[in-house]
């Protein structure tokens, strides 16, 4: 197999032992260099062609989401889950050789991947993996009451759940589902009786942005948690709706400033979130901004599909298949073509000019 080959759906793009067909962003004189690449240092941590250090993977398990959340599968999952998801067996695999060679934290995301029955074991296993730190997990909350002790015991140590409004009749809107008085309190369990790190997460849309701050400073005044407000991105599956309520985090920064939050300094294994406090409340409020100027310039993150798949950034043109390694139990053969990757991990997203590469909607791969 060509773990260089770029693929857009199943469409292998290049071969070393074909004629080159180049695509864009990755010019010819960098997939030279892949090709000749050999000498590589098995337990060398990845350092991209930027200088940054890539600590921390997004795990996706699965595509399949039971949501219809309006600004990503609006119509919801098109068709049945996928037969071939990773295994835990080739998970294992696969965390193994992202710990060899520095990750620190793994998020399992999706799709919804609480919606996959075997969780329980890909978090114990993610977790009992030699050199991961943290495990954490996005999820929309579906299954947060009847799950949570398990993923507790399994070793979950940070949680993000997607919250987009604190108003029932506009979650039940925005999601398809009207349960946000059960995921408010099962919240509340969790921060009761586990240790687990709670994070929210809320698009921030235009129309609603301003009463979700107001109520999210409500609710972090006792809570230990950080309410996030994510930057809408445009996808080609939600320009209607990225038009008419995208809005810059700006008027959430201006308001916290003036009312006396202050910002953090971010952790080397952490997300993109800019977090602001307040010594009278003890949650945070936070803010991703992927439109901002440098926003790549601190990327920390590689992703991986449910289906075996690196994207080296989450709006790239391609992906790169490394399921056969994990198939084969192949550590030094994933470590090596990791390494052989940092060379063409793209310098930033090209949102800003409508293109959000292969990325029709998040739940392809998770935010
Ligand atoms: N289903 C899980 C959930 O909703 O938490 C995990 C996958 S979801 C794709 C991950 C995160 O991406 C969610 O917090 C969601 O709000 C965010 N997201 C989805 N589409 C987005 C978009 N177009 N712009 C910004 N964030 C988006
Ligand atoms: Fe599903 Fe998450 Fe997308 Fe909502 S944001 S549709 S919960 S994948």
């Amino acid at each position: 197999m060509n773990h260089l080959a770029p693929t857009v759906g199943n469409a292998q793009l290049y071969s070393p032992t074909a004629a080159p067909t180049f695509f864009d962003g990755h010019s010819p004189s960098k997939l030279a260099v892949l090709s000749t690449h050999s000498a590589v240092t098995l337990f060398q941590p990845l350092t991209d062609g930027f200088a940054r250090r890539l600590t921390y993977l997004r795990l996706s398990i699965t595509d399949f989401c039971n949501f219809r959340c309006e600004y990503c599968l609006p119509n919801g999952y098109q068709g049945k889950p996928p037969q071939d998801e990773l295994s835990v067996t080739e998970i294992a695999t696969l965390i193994r050789g992202f710990a060899q060679v520095g990750t620190k934290k793994v998020r399992i995301t999706g799709g919804e991947p609480s919606i996959r029955r075997d969780l329980v074991e890909i978090i114990k296993t993610v977790k009992n993996t030699k050199g991961i730190e943290t495990v954490a997990m996005t999820s929309n909350g579906y299954k947060l009451g009847k799950h949570l002790a398990d993923w507790h015991a399994a070793g979950l140590n940070q949680l993000n759940i997607s919250m987009d409004s604190f108003d029932a009749a506009t979650f039940h809107k925005m999601t398809g589902f009207d349960m946000l008085p059960q995921l408010l309190a099962d919240m509340d369990t969790l921060l009761a009786t586990t240790d687990i790190k709670l994070k929210i997460n809320s698009i921030l849309m235009a129309e609603t942005a301003f009463e979700n701050l107001m109520n999210a400073i409500d609710y972090v005044k006792d809570r230990a948690v950080t309410y996030r407000f994510i930057e809408f991105m445009q996808t080609s599956d939600n320009s209607d709706l990225f038009f008419a309520q995208h809005a810059q985090t700006d008027i959430i920064t201006n308001y916290l400033i003036e009312h006396g939050w202050q910002t953090h300094e971010r952790g080397s294994n952490d997300g993109p979130a800019i977090e602001y406090s307040h010594p009278d409340y003890q949650g945070r409020i936070g803010l991703i901004a992927p439109y901002a100027a440098h926003f790549c310039d601190s990327c920390n993150r590689l992703r991986v599909s449910s289906q075996g798949k690196v994207h080296l950034c989450l709006f790239d043109q391609g992906n790169y298949d490394i399921r056969e390694h994990l198939q084969q139990d192949d550590v030094a053969g994933l470590v090596s073509t990791l390494h052989r990757f940092m060379p063409i991990k793209p310098e930033h997203h090209h949102l800003h000019d409508s293109n959000s590469g292969m990325m029709n909607n998040l739940s392809m791969i998770g935010g």
